[in-house]
C-alpha cells in the first residue's frame, strides 16, 4: 500500500502541530504506525490522500452511525449554510433539536447544547456541584469523559493508551476531589460513598464503557448505582456521549431501563458536526444561568449548521427498523470476527452491545480497567497494522470501541471477517 503523501503530510504536520495531530490517538503512535491522512469519505468507505480506500469502523469515533456524507444531511447543511453559519442568537433549530432530545432520552426534561462531549461533562459536573453544594465527584477507572481537569484522573481512551491517565498540568488540588472506583464493582463504590458521606455531588459513569475497549455493565451494576445515588442524594450522571442514539434511540438508559438524573450527549446528535449536550431533570437544569446561578456559555453553542445535521440525523434514526437492521449487521460482524479468531486458534475476548464492539487480546474475561489493561497490546498493534494493510480501518488502540454504521454492506462485513482471520493467523 502506497502511503507516500500521508507520510509527507505527517512530517510537515509535526513542525507546526504537537505530535502532528489535533487529538492524540490519531497519531497511531501506540500501534507503531504513521497516521493516514484522509481526503474524503462516503458511506462506509474512507479514502486517504494517496487514494487508498478503507472500510471504516472508526466512524469519526462514533458520530457517523449513518455512514459518511448521507445525502439528506449534506443537502440540509448546504441549505442551512446559505442562510448563515452562526448568529450568536437563538434559532428555531435549537428548539427543534432540544424537543427531539427530550422526546428521545428518558432522563432529559431540559437540555442545553454545547460544542463537544468535553464541554457537556464538564458543565454537567459543575451543575451537579452547584445543585448539591458538594465538591467531590466519583468516576470509574478506565472511563473517559473528555479532558476537563477533574476528569483526567485514571482516564481511559487516549489517556490510557499513552499511559497518562493522570495528566501533568492537573493540579492535585483539583484531582483530590475526584474519587475513582472500579467499573462493574459496586463494592468499591459503596465503600467510597461511605468514606465520603454527604460529600459526593455526583457519580459519572459510561453506562456501557467504550473508552477501555467495549465493556458492558454487569447485571445489577447500573441498578445498584441508581439505588445508591437515590439513597445518598447523589446525582447520577450517565455519560452517553458515545452510547446516546447509538445502542438505542434513547441510549443505554432506554436499553437497560435505568433512568439517571442527568445525561451527557455528543457525537451522534451532531451528525458529524461539533455538538455536545447535557440535560436532566428540570429542577436541576433550571439552576443553570440565566434561569439560575450556575454559569455556562458558548459562542458557537446551538450552531445552526450543527443543529441541522443533528435534526436530520435523528429523523433518519427514527425510521422503522433502523436499530434492528444495525443490530443484525453488527452481530454478524462481531460473531464473524470471534469465529475467525477461534479458527486461527488465537485467544480473544469479544464484547458487543448493539453496534459497539471490541476484541480484547487476552485469554481472560474483561469487566474493568484492571482486566482490560492486561491485554497484549503488542499483538493488538500487529493485528491493527495487518488490518490496515487489508483495507480495514480500526481505531488505533486496544482501548477503544469499533463502530458499525448502517452503510456497512454484507460484502464489506464478510471482507472484514476474512481479513481478520488472515491477520489473527499472522500473529
Ligand atoms: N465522554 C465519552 C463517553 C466519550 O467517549 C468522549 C469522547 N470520545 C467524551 C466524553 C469527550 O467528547 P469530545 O471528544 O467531543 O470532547
Amino acid at each position: 500500500m502506497n502511503t507516500t503523501r500521508s507520510k509527507e503530510l505527517f512530517s510537515r504536520a509535526q513542525e507546526t502541530i504537537p505530535g502532528g495531530v489535533n487529538s492524540p490517538v490519531r497519531a497511531f503512535r501506540s500501534v507503531g504506525a504513521d497516521p493516514i491522512f484522509i481526503k474524503k469519505a462516503t458511506g462506509s468507505t474512507i479514502t486517504d490522500v494517496d487514494g487508498n480506500d478503507y472500510i471504516d469502523y472508526v466512524g469519526s469515533w462514533g458520530p457517523m452511525i449513518l455512514g459518511h456524507c448521507h445525502p439528506q444531511i449534506v443537502d440540509a447543511v448546504k441549505s442551512a449554510l446559505a442562510l448563515g453559519s452562526s448568529f450568536g442568537a437563538p434559532t428555531e433549530l435549537e428548539v427543534t433539536l432540544a424537543e427531539m432530545v427530550v422526546d428521545a432520552v428518558p432522563s432529559i426534561e431540559m437540555v442545553r447544547m454545547v460544542s463537544s462531549g468535553t464541554e457537556a461533562t464538564m458543565s454537567a459536573i459543575r451543575l451537579a456541584r452547584g445543585y448539591t453544594g458538594r465538591d467531590k465527584i466519583l468516576k470509574f477507572s478506565g472511563c473517559y469523559h473528555g479532558h476537563a481537569d477533574s476528569l483526567l484522573v485514571k482516564a481511559g481512551s487516549g489517556a490510557a493508551t499513552f499511559g497518562v491517565p493522570d495528566s501533568p498540568g492537573v493540579p492535585s488540588d483539583f484531582a483530590k476531589h475526584t474519587l475513582t472506583a472500579q467499573y462493574n464493582d459496586l463494592h468499591s463504590v459503596k465503600s467510597l460513598v461511605a468514606e465520603n458521606k454527604n460529600e459526593i455531588a455526583c457519580i459519572i459513569v459510561e453506562p456501557i464503557a467504550g473508552n477501555m475497549g467495549t465493556v458492558p455493565p454487569c447485571e445489577g451494576f447500573l441498578e445498584g448505582l441508581r439505588t445508591l445515588c437515590t439513597e445518598e442524594s447523589i446525582i447520577l450522571i450517565f455519560d452517553e456521549v458515545m452510547t446516546g442514539f447509538r445502542v438505542a434511540y434513547g441510549g443505554a438508559q432506554e436499553l437497560y431501563g435505568i433512568t439517571p438524573d442527568m445525561t451527557t450527549l455528543g457525537k451522534i446528535i451532531g451528525g458529524g458536526l461539533p455538538v455536545g449536550a447535557f440535560g436532566g431533570k428540570k429542577e436541576i437544569m433550571q439552576i443553570l444561568s440565566p434561569s439560575g446561578g450556575v454559569y455556562q456559555a458558548g459562542t458557537l453553542s446551538g450552531n445552526p449548521l450543527a443543529m441541522t445535521a443533528g435534526i436530520e440525523t435523528l429523523k433518519l434514526l427514527r425510521q422503522d427498523g433502523f436499530y434492528s437492521r444495525l443490530e443484525e449487521k453488527s452481530r454478524v460482524l462481531a460473531e464473524g470476527i470471534a469465529v475467525a479468531a477461534r479458527a486461527a486458534s488465537y485467544p480473544v475476548y469479544s464484547t458487543r452491545v448493539g453496534s459497539m464492539f471490541c476484541s480484547f487480546f487476552t485469554s481472560g474475561e474483561v469487566h474493568d480497567w484492571t482486566t482490560a489493561s492486561a491485554c497484549d497490546t503488542a499483538a493488538f498493534s500487529k493485528f491493527f497494522r495487518g488490518m490496515l494493510n487489508e483495507g480495514i480501518y480500526l481505531a488505533p488502540s486496544q482501548f477503544e470501541t469499533a463502530f458499525v454504521s448502517i452503510a456497512h454492506t454484507a460484502e464489506e462485513i464478510q471482507k472484514t471477517i476474512v481479513a481478520a482471520e488472515k491477520c489473527f493467523r499472522a500473529l
